[in-house]
């Protein structure tokens, strides 16, 4: 059966959706099916808002560092959905919020996302991929072809305003070079990096 909540680490995750604009190389849903205590995070339909926050309170989130909503797709494709739940669990307090982001949610919804997340959600993860737009249409094949890219520095910028933590990632696939040419952009951007390593 599919999974919409699973645990990894100390953190419980909403798989909301499956949609997302890219297709990247490094993408894990080429090589599985599951994730963290999740076998298959290929959903046979969307959850609503409702049954995500059911099956959340089957499992205390509060007893978990942090609920992130990461699965196998982009968070940001159903963002109804996402900023419902949130308004629902910060209306009951407490708990810490994360969207693990490809950055392109401002391209996908055709608005500004980050200052829907005021209030809602407390840190936010964008993958930067890539140095820049060239390379990270290469690596990531986003359906906006190089727009895409200075989309994500701009929703990063954003974010800043409206939410208290945000960072980039990189993912250890990329030349060393390419890593620090990423540091350097995201530096330029104010925000810090984090490279991370490739989930086999
Ligand atoms: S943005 Fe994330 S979910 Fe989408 S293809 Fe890339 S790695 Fe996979």
């Amino acid at each position: 059966m599919s999974s919409i909540v699973y645990e990894y680490g100390r953190n419980l995750y909403i798989n909301l959706t499956n949609r997302c604009p890219c297709a990247c190389s490094f993408c894990i849903r080429l090589r599985g099916s599951g994730a963290g205590s999740a076998d298959d995070l290929w959903l046979r339909r969307e959850p609503s808002a409702s049954e995500v926050l059911r099956e959340l309170d089957a499992r205390s989130p509060d007893e978990y560092g942090e609920l992130v909503f990461c699965g196998y797709g982009e968070p940001f494709c159903a963002l109804d959905a996402l900023l419902e739940i949130c308004r629902v669990l910060k209306g009951r307090g407490g708990l810490r919020i994360r969207v693990d982001t490809n950055g392109l949610g401002d391209l996908i919804n055709g608005k500004p996302v980050a200052p829907l997340l005021r209030g809602l959600v407390d840190k936010v993860s964008v993958s930067l991929n890539a140095p820049d737009a060239r390379r990270y249409d290469e690596l990531c094949a986003p359906q906006y072809g190089q727009a895409a890219f200075p989309a994500i520095l701009k929703f990063a910028l954003e974010c800043k305003e409206h939410v208290p933590e945000v960072i980039f990632t990189v993912v250890d696939v990329i030349l060393p070079d390419e890593i620090k040419a990423c540091a350097a952009v995201a530096a330029a951007v104010g925000v810090p990096l984090r490279v991370r390593k490739r989930i086999v």
